[in-house]
């Protein structure tokens, strides 16, 4: 039997959901699964607005598109995240100042984006990644001090707390993804978190194909019109009624992913303790959301063993993320080979252990008594 790095799971109500969607005789979005969807979600995060979106990457670029900011503005982002984090602002003319990570936790070094900030800078946009939140304290004040905006990019981190606040909930806006190899998913889809309320308004047009559509289905106008530019950002009601059941269970889903957390550090700790690896550090403050479990090895070579070899036995575990000053696009930006060393060290020796929220108990003891072996 294979153990996949992720298998998307089922929470339970998924398919009586979508039915019942059929039954209501709406597929387009905005209908009673999208705003069930919106409001666990401000209900969970205390935001004043959560819009669904078809993907993170498209709450991101909403984000973007509703700043106003200018080609040739730069944000501040890490080299270590996914190539969407920095898209976004690079798909309406803005450059990427990249940022190194902090080796503790793999989220963004506030000293080092601290640095990068020009006065070109529009933004900067922290990602909270494997689901434990960024040093927010220090990001937000800084931001505040060199009148920078910050937006989350916190794809990883549904759930997650950093000093009891949510992530996502600190900056001006933040971005949720539920990808299927998200701890909450419904294939492809995303939802836009808006704290600053001044928003919400032109967040509701720009994300309905720039029309006043929204106020129409609240029945504040008769008819709705091209009022704005905008795009295409709403997710069908059979994403939103899959995402209901998912949301519904995620207090299960996160307990459930704690406890393959604590089952993989139980079982590897002796060979952290004999310098074998390093576990993935949780800092007292935050609450993590648990989206995936990695090990940092010795060496890209010890890495590439040990993957091979788990490999061989059916086990997918994988490496992630090429830091993106190293790849195509980041060259095309001027970056090079030796401009981040921690992102670029840390990068060659990680490696993601199979981790979602079906793994049985006996899955994951394969893998562990695999690893044991091996050294
Ligand atoms: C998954 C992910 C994204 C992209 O999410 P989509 O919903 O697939 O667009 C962006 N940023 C990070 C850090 C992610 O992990």
């Amino acid at each position: 039997m294979k153990i996949p790095l992720n298998r998307p799971s089922l929470a339970g109500r998924e398919m009586a959901n979508i039915r019942d969607a059929l039954r209501r005789g709406q597929i387009s979005g905005d209908g009673h699964y999208t705003r069930c969807c919106s409001r666990r979600l401000e209900a969970l995060t205390g935001a004043p607005r959560v819009l669904l979106t078809s993907s993170c990457t498209h709450a991101l670029e909403l984000a973007i598109l509703l700043t106003g900011f200018k080609p040739g503005q730069e944000v501040v982002c890490p080299s270590f995240t996914f190539p969407s984090t920095a898209n976004a602002f690079v798909l309406r003319g803005l450059k990427p100042r990249f940022a190194e990570v902090t080796p503790e936790t793999l989220n963004m070094d506030p000293d080092d984006a601290s640095r990068r900030i020009t006065s070109r800078t529009a933004a900067m946009i922290p990602v909270h990644y494997a689901g434990v939140p960024c040093e927010m304290d220090r990001l937000t004040e800084m931001a505040q001090r060199h009148g920078v905006m910050l937006i989350e990019d916190a794809a990883q981190a549904l759930g997650a707390l950093y000093q009891r606040r949510h992530a996502g909930t600190f900056g001006s806006m933040g971005a949720f993804s539920f990808h299927e190899t998200k701890n909450c998913h419904c294939g492809e889809g995303g939802a836009l978190v808006i704290n600053d309320p001044k928003w919400i308004a032109r967040a509701e047009i720009l994300r309905q194909k720039g029309t006043d559509r929204a106020r129409f289905l609240r029945g504040e106008v008769d008819k709705y019109t091209w009022v704005d530019v905008g795009s295409s950002f709403v997710p069908s009601e059979l994403q939103s009624a899959y995402l209901d059941a998912q949301l519904q269970n995620l207090r299960r889903i996160t307990a459930r992913r704690r406890q393959l957390h604590q089952g993989y550090v139980e079982a590897l700790r002796s060979l952290e303790a004999r310098g074998v690896f390093r576990l993935p550090v949780i800092p007292r403050d935050v609450q993590s959301a648990y989206h995936l479990f990695y090990i940092l090895l010795e060496s890209r070579r010890e890495r590439d063993r040990v993957m091979a070899d788990l490999q061989t036995r059916g086990i997918f575990a994988t490496f992630h993320y090429v830091p993106l000053h190293l790849s195509a696009m980041g060259r095309r930006f001027g970056y090079r080979k030796g401009d981040f060393p921690v992102s670029e060290n840390l990068s060659e020796r990680l490696l993601r252990l199979p981790f979602f929220t079906s793994m049985t108990s006996r899955e994951q003891a394969r893998v562990t008594t695999a690893l044991r072996r091996l050294f």
